[in-house]
């Protein structure tokens, strides 16, 4: 099977070519606009997408070198994601599967995080649980088959990335702020301020508190000293990002308890985060469990991801009809 797949649920124009589950090309176009904004941009987001679709397509099947005709299949990113950026790779996908009178394939954008972990070696047996960590949220998956998975926890409010981003606002740094708060983070000392963890029930999550407590943290520092953020830049963020790894981490591993398990996973753009990927490691080799974790390139949104799920679905013959339409708020 000759697999095009398409992901346009934000800011990443992205194209892929997967043939019979072997990753060919993963050309991904990230979206600059938005910096100046501080944040995506809805509208913008569709417009750069209609500039970008045609040329990333283009250019992910010369590098897997297989023409248009070889296709079998076209994988795309349904939802969840922003309604206008949903809709240009979803109209895109569904005329070229019109046009070569081939199937069309629609993926959930959150399974497809999940299943990156099947596009390189080592893969995880299933079940197992992956600690799904994004812009846009924050999950507690059981992964019972590549078609099959369950929400177990979530976060109440607030994406863990939101919170990264947030407090990178607060500091005045570029969106996205997460990767930048990584990097300071790394020259700074995670124990030098302390942030309420805020305890929520079960399985779940809330970020919205600590946002906000770091906000007052600041307010109240920076009236003490203006130069406060400046001075102690590495340190909040280090001290941050600890924090915030602590909180999804007790979690998980409440999870891993509950559900009896032994392998765990992580996935999305804050699964690129250096802290949290060696915390985990960390946890594994204590409790014994075999950690797995993305290559940095399968952390954030790109289409290998969307064409690994469009390809367990293809085996299974499970295709959509032309009549399909973007969903914004899609659940797993
Ligand atoms: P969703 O997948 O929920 O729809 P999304 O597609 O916008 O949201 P991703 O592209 O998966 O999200 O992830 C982007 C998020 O990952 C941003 O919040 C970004 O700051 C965060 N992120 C990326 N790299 C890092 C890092 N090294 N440390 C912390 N956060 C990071
Ligand atoms: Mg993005
Ligand atoms: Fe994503």
């Amino acid at each position: 099977m000759i697999l095009l797949a398409i992901e346009s649920s934000c800011d990443e124009t992205s194209a892929a070519v997967m043939v019979n589950g072997e990753l060919m090309s993963n050309v991904i176009s990230t979206q600059l606009i938005h910096t100046q904004w501080g944040g995506v941009v809805p509208e913008l987001a569709s417009r750069e997408h209609q500039k970008a679709i045609i040329p990333v397509v283009e250019e992910a099947l010369h590098k897997a070198n297989i023409s248009k005709n070889q296709l079998n299949a076209i994988a795309f990113t349904r939802g969840p994601g922003l309604l206008g950026a949903l809709l240009v790779g979803t109209s895109f996908a569904k005329s070229l599967a019109l046009s070569l009178n081939i199937p069309l394939i629609e993926v959930n954008h959150m399974q497809a995080h999940v299943l990156a972990h099947f596009i390189e070696e080592p893969k995880p047996k299933f079940p197992f649980i992956c600690l799904t960590v994004s812009g846009g949220h924050t999950q507690l998956v059981w992964v019972k088959s590549a078609l099959e998975m369950e929400i177990i926890g979530e976060t109440l409010d607030d994406a863990v990335g939101e919170a990264f981003d947030k407090t990178a606002k607060l500091i005045g740094l570029p969106y996205p702020g997460g990767p930048l708060i990584d990097k300071l983070a790394k020259e700074g000392n995670p124990l030098k301020f302390a942030f309420p963890m805020g305890e929520i029930q079960g399985l779940n999550y809330s970020f919205s508190g600590i946002k906000t407590s770091i906000l007052y943290f600041l307010q109240r520092e920076t009236k003490n000293n203006p130069n406060f953020i400046e001075e102690n830049k590495a340190d909040i963020c280090a001290s941050v990002q600890h924090t915030l790894i602590e909180i999804l981490l007790k979690k998980a591993k409440r999870a891993m308890r509950e559900m009896n398990c032994k392998q765990i996973a992580i996935a999305g753009g804050v699964s690129a985060n250096s802290g949290l990927r060696n915390r985990l490691q960390e946890m594994g080799s204590k409790e014994d469990w075999d950690v797995f974790i993305p290559a940095f390139s399968y952390c954030t949104d790109n289409a290998g991801m969307i064409a690994m799920a469009g390809h367990f679905k293809g085996l299974a013959k499970e295709y959509c009809g032309q009549d399909v339409s973007p969903m914004p708020r899609m659940e797993i």
